[in-house]
C-alpha cells in the first residue's frame, strides 16, 4: 500500500470512523449544548457561545445527502481544472458542508442522493507519498 498523507489534515482524516471505517472522516467539534460544527474553530460555539472545555473535538462519518449542487464551468485554479461539481451536503451528523464531488456529469446526481467521502490523489510529496484531498462520491463502494 502506498503511504498517503492528507492535504488538509486539520479538516479531514484518512482514517474512517467506527461507524464508517472505510471512508475518510471529517474533523468537527461538538459543544456541550449539542451543536456540531465544521470545520473546527475555537472562538466558541456558533449556537450558544460556550468555549474552551465545553467544546469537544469529534470525527464525523463521511456520509451525507446532497441538498444542492452546481457545476463550475470556469476556474482559474490550476489545481482544480473545470468543469467540476460543488455540492452542499448534509452530513449524517447534521452539519451542512460544501464539498467537491468526484463526478463531473450532473445527470448522475439528484437532490437527496447519498454521497460518501472519498480520497482523491492530488500529487506527491518529496518522499514519494501520495497527497490526497477530500471529495464526495456517489458510489457506496470505495
Ligand atoms: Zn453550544
Amino acid at each position: 500500500m502506498i503511504d498517503q498523507i492528507a492535504l488538509r489534515p486539520s479538516v479531514f482524516s484518512i482514517r474512517g470512523t467506527e461507524e464508517l471505517p472505510d471512508r475518510p472522516s471529517l474533523k468537527g467539534c461538538q459543544c456541550k449544548c449539542g451543536y456540531v460544527f465544521f470545520p473546527r474553530q475555537y472562538f466558541g460555539c456558533e449556537s450558544c457561545g460556550r468555549f474552551g472545555d465545553d467544546i469537544e473535538n469529534i470525527e464525523m462519518s463521511g456520509r451525507g445527502k446532497i441538498r444542492e449542487f452546481a457545476t463550475v464551468h470556469r476556474s482559474q485554479r490550476k489545481d482544480l481544472p473545470a468543469p467540476y461539481i460543488v455540492a452542499t451536503i448534509v452530513l449524517d451528523a447534521g452539519v451542512v458542508i460544501r464539498g467537491l464531488l468526484d463526478v463531473t456529469d450532473e445527470k448522475q446526481l439528484s437532490i437527496g442522493q447519498t454521497v460518501y467521502s472519498t480520497l482523491s490523489s492530488v500529487g506527491r510529496d518529496e518522499d514519494g507519498r501520495e497527497i490526497v484531498d477530500l471529495r464526495f462520491s456517489i458510489n457506496q463502494s470505495n
